[in-house]
């Protein structure tokens, strides 16, 4: 069997389609352009690509964004001071803190400031411990399980009933995204670093979702034949034929998978822009509800 490549930037690009549209609807209608707050601490150069993304997606999608940069050494004080002011501004529809912070600042505390209702990352703890419930509502789902699932239900819409192996245990993917599955009656397995037995657990998968940072960590010979294998990972391989001097891998090993799995996500192109679109589809939300 040669796996289906679930095209994550295709299916975010319909997707962001539709999100465009509604928007100019809205504003045909006199009605608030969604706006969407970042705010990013530090250095970290994958963070600063990844919040760039977000704001030219914001600005081709026609989404105010109100981008908000601090220095490494920036005080909790100023940045809780920063997510008080968001929560009032009535421009600011979502509100994104790009992870990681720096060590010295407490991000759960930070995270705990956003009004629910604007946490479009849905990472507040009031939206994770509703998300946990199966019959609470969170106000919204975190991008990145929201994507997963998307792109799990482009191939098997229903997934009720089917085992799901999720690695990694992260508050904003490997947790979410097993709550997420379990909520649409999948039988969930969550593994982590301590986890004994990976490969014979994973084997049983009949969909796998690796969200590590280990790249190529996932073998093929794991992989249970006709399975839907979700590779989530953005690890950066040396390579000194790469202008960047490094290339993109995820966590899984893509080509030896194809010959088994039913479907598998490309690393880039795979879940990387679903999470993106998801934020943007959550800002929308956001802007739709007030
Ligand atoms: P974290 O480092 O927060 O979590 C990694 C998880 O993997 C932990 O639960 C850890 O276990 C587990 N783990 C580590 N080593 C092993 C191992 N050998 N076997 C099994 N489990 C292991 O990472 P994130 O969840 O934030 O991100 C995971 C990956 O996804 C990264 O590559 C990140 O860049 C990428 N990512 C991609 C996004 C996208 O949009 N495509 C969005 C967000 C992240 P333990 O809990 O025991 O430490």
């Amino acid at each position: 069997m040669t796996a289906q490549i679930i095209d994550g930037k295709q299916i975010a690009g319909t997707l962001k389609d539709k999100i465009a549209a509604a928007i100019t609807e809205r504003s045909h209608a006199g009605l608030p352009v969604p706006g969407l707050a970042t705010v990013l601490v530090g250095n970290d150069p994958p963070s600063q690509i990844y919040i760039k993304n977000k704001i030219r997606t914001c600005q081709e999608l026609g989404i105010h964004s109100f981008s908000h940069t601090f220095p490494e050494e920036t005080t909790q004080a100023a940045l809780e001071e920063l997510v008080l002011a968001l929560n009032d501004d009535p421009l600011v529809h979502g509100i994104l803190i790009q992870l990681p912070l720096p060590p010295h600042l407490d991000t759960f505390r930070l995270l705990s400031r956003i009004n629910p209702q604007k946490d479009v990352d849905g990472i507040h703890p009031i939206n994770a411990g509703l998300l946990s419930r199966k019959e609470g509502t969170p106000w919204f789902i975190p991008c990145t399980p929201a994507g997963i699932l998307y792109l799990i239900q482009t191939v098997t819409p229903d997934i009720s009933g089917l085992e799901a192996v999720v690695i990694g245990r992260s508050a904003i993917v490997g947790m979410p995204t097993a709550q997420l599955l379990c909520r649409h009656d999948a039988t969930v397995t969550i593994c982590h670093s301590k986890t004994r037995q990976l490969p014979d657990i994973c084997r049983r998968g009949d969909i796998v979702v690796a969200a590590v940072g280990k790249s190529h960590l996932v073998k093929a010979a794991w992989i249970k034949p006709g399975a839907i294998v979700i590779d989530v990972g953005i690890n950066r391989t040396p390579d000194l034929a790469d202008p960047r001097g490094y290339h993109i891998t995820g966590d899984t090993d893509f080509e030896a998978i194809r010959q088994t799995a039913k479907a598998i996500t490309p690393v880039p192109g795979g879940v990387g822009p679903m999470t993106i679109a998801m934020l943007m589809q959550n800002t929308l939300t956001a802007a739709i509800r007030i």
